[in-house]
């Protein structure tokens, strides 16, 4: 396959990484050999795609001779993976990030890092340089690869790190993943985005669309069904272009076909979807192809065609609707959810009563609701934005009241039916309180034997509530 313009990490570049890995365990086993083995924790906020980058580090950590703990007391080397959609992840980090300074007092030979999306702000590694000096070490998304070398760099040099470059563009295979996970695991497709919606930072901080090729995609995709998962998760910032910038590759629907064609009993799911690539193939791919899940997350942001084209989104709300339509034609029981920003600059009440009639003719079964937060360096950060956030607050409150009833409804009128669950997890106070998802994304309680976790059971729904789902376990 010839493929155009991809700027895959070199087998060299990968060699050395490599070598910086065992480099970094021969030194971590003099530092913490009166302990061994050194405890890492590694914290990951935000999307699974950043998540995903987290598991990696783990992945690289733990080929260093680490092992992981999430005890702040116990830790030897603590690593904070960023988020920068919103202000308030920021702030939290920088709150939690204070907070080490006192660990760092007690334990002199405490290592602390820096990762993710925010820490690729060129502003935010500048506060970090000059208020948070128990900080040793900072390296943004595009430096993920380079771990090994930087935190060489931080066992070695006793001067601060921080690397931020951009390289944007470079895809690197190879790197050892540590899953969180034993039921779901997430394989990213793509990196980055090209889309430039003007809220938002994601393109400013992981770079433009880059996909992974389809045969590094289906050699994971086999290794994670190998490896007895039982749902995977692909990820891209708009799923939908994948393979665009890739030449005599394969699209998205046929990559979802061909992942569904490896044998198996396991599910796929995919986020996100943007709307305005989201064609009826994909959705009469969602609808042939077994193991795809019956649910669709696409994001619509608002219902107000004029505030949709301020956020530079490329559909109207009538084109989105008209999507839901005939994937509510098309697939059995297909449930959707989105994303809503309430709030966005110049938004009005009447553009915000426009998202409302939208989410009440879609009838989202769950919303992901944000109010608007300014991003340094986006266009929407410039644009004047008169309304309080008191009000805002209101409107988003309302936006809250109309998804709790519609949610509601929906669940109320599955009770009494039948599902295909997969068994996720042990409640946390009752072990035999077992809590698992449909296909459709509905997650039921129901009693049940621990040793069902990771299995396929079908399930009856008893009762249900926008807050929870009771169900019964069912024979086969
Ligand atoms: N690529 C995905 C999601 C990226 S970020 C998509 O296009 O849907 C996840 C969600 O965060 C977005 O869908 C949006 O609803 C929200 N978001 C992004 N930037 C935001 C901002 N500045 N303020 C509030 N919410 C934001
Ligand atoms: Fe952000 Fe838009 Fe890209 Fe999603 S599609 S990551 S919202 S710019």
């Amino acid at each position: 396959m010839s493929e155009k313009k991809r700027a895959v990490l070199s087998q060299e570049e990968y060699s050395r990484q490599s070598k910086y890995i065992e480099k970094c365990g021969d030194l971590v086993r003099v530092r913490y050999g009166d302990h061994w083995p050194p405890l890492a924790l590694v914290h990951s906020y935000g999307c699974q795609q950043n998540v995903n980058d987290g598991e990696k580090i783990m992945g690289m950590l733990s080929q260093m001779g680490f092992g992981f703990t999430d005890d702040l007391n116990v830790a030897d080397l603590i690593l904070y993976n960023t988020c920068a959609v919103r202000e308030n992840a920021e702030k939290k980090v920088f709150g939690f990030v204070g907070e080490l300074s006192h660990y760092k007092a007690r334990n002199g030979n405490l290592l602390i890092g820096l990762c993710g999306c925010m820490a690729q702000q060129e502003h935010i590694s500048e506060k970090i340089k000059k208020s948070y000096p128990q900080v040793d070490f900072v390296f943004g998304t595009h430096a993920l690869y380079r771990f090994p070398e930087i935190f060489y760099g931080a066992l070695t040099q006793h001067k601060r790190i921080f690397d931020i470059e951009n390289s944007d563009g470079v895809i690197a295979e190879g790197i050892p993943v540590r899953r969180l996970g034993k039921i779901q695991a997430s394989l990213p497709i793509m990196y980055g985005c090209n889309n430039f919606c003007t809220y938002c930072v994601v393109p400013l901080v992981r770079g433009r669309e880059r996909s992974r090729s389809s045969k590094d995609v289906l050699r994971e995709a086999r290794e994670i069904v190998a490896s007895g998962y039982r749902e995977i998760m692909l990820l891209g910032q708009n799923v939908n272009s994948y393979g665009k910038d890739l030449e005599d590759d394969l699209s998205f629907p046929e990559l979802l076909r061909a992942i569904n064609a490896i044998p198996g009993d396991f599910r796929i799911r995919f986020m996100t979807s943007h709307p305005k690539d989201c064609t009826k193939e994909l959705i009469d791919t969602v609808a042939e192809c077994e193991k795809i899940c019956n649910h669709i997350h696409l994001p619509v942001q608002s219902g107000s065609d004029r505030i949709l084209t301020e956020m530079n989104r490329h559909y109207t709300s009538e084109e989105y609707v008209s999507l839901i339509d005939y994937a509510r034609d098309k697939i059995p029981d297909v449930m959707f959810s989105s994303d809503i920003i309430v709030g966005f600059p110049g938004e009005k009440y009447e553009d915000f009563c426009e998202t409302v009639k939208l989410i009440k003719r879609v009838r989202y079964a769950s919303l992901f609701t944000f109010i608007y937060s300014k991003r340094v360096g986006t266009k929407a950060a410039v644009m004047e934005d008169p309304v309080p956030a008191s009000e805002k607050s209101k409107w988003f409150l309302e936006l809250l009241e109309v998804q709790r009833k519609i949610t509601n409804e929906l669940y109320q009128n599955c009770i009494g039916r039948t599902y295909r669950v997969l068994v996720e997890r042990t409640g946390d106070q009752d072990n035999h309180l077992l809590a698992g998802r449909t296909e459709n994304n509905i997650i039921i309680d129901f009693e049940g034997d621990p040793s069902l976790v990771g299995q396929f059971v079908m399930v009856e729904i008893v009762s249900a509530s926008n807050r929870s789902v009771r169900g019964r376990l069912v024979k086969k």
